[in-house]
């Protein structure tokens, strides 16, 4: 089967949010037609918008994948709707959330998916995780490490923790 390389964003702000981020992880990796092949940091990020949210942690994996991109968003949106079951508390901001940020020569802007991700060198929390996996990624012409290394001196709070996550832990 023909496999293609892909780069996921996963952020948690509910509950045991490395809890999720395993889970989606294991689920992730569990799937017939794709593989976690890296694992970036997990890194926490000052929530904006409601009061009383937690902070968000946010991480990047790379996949290797025989699905399509339209396939691959449908496998997260499922892991993202099992993991939203187990949460107990029916508000407020979910338990995991999973984009697309790059695939494999891959450039569409549909009504339900664009690729590569709109925001993926705007956020912090998303430069930063990606740039340890795929520093040369780039989005018409601006690499993702360039980015990263403007993020890393902004002030918004991106913090890297010291937990890893492998998959099956
Ligand atoms: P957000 O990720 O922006 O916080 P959602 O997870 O609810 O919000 O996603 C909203 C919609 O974004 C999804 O229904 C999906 O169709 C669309 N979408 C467009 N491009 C992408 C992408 N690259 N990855 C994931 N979802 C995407
Ligand atoms: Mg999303």
């Amino acid at each position: 089967m023909n496999q293609k390389k892909a780069y996921l964003s996963l952020g948690s702000n509910i509950g045991d949010r490395l809890h999720f981020l395993k889970q989606a992880t294991n689920r992730l990796n569990e799937h017939g037609q794709m593989t976690v092949m890296n694992i970036s940091s997990v890194y926490e990020t000052a929530a904006w918008g409601f009061e009383n949210q937690n902070d968000f942690y946010n991480m990047a994996v790379e996949m290797s994948t025989s699905l399509s991109p339209e396939a691959l968003l449908e496998v997260c949106q499922s892991i993202e709707i099992e993991l939203e079951r187990v949460r107990d508390i029916h508000w407020g901001p979910r338990t995991i959330d999973i984009d697309i940020l790059w695939y494999e020569n891959v450039e569409m802007d549909h009504e339900n998916l664009t690729i590569p991700h709109k925001y993926l060198l705007e956020r912090p929390f998303v430069t930063l995780p990606l740039t340890e996996i795929a520093p040369d990624v780039s989005v018409a012409g601006v690499k993702v490490s360039t980015v990263a290394a403007h993020h890393e001196k902004a002030k918004e709070k991106c913090l890297k923790l010291n937990h890893v996550i492998n998959v099956h832990t």
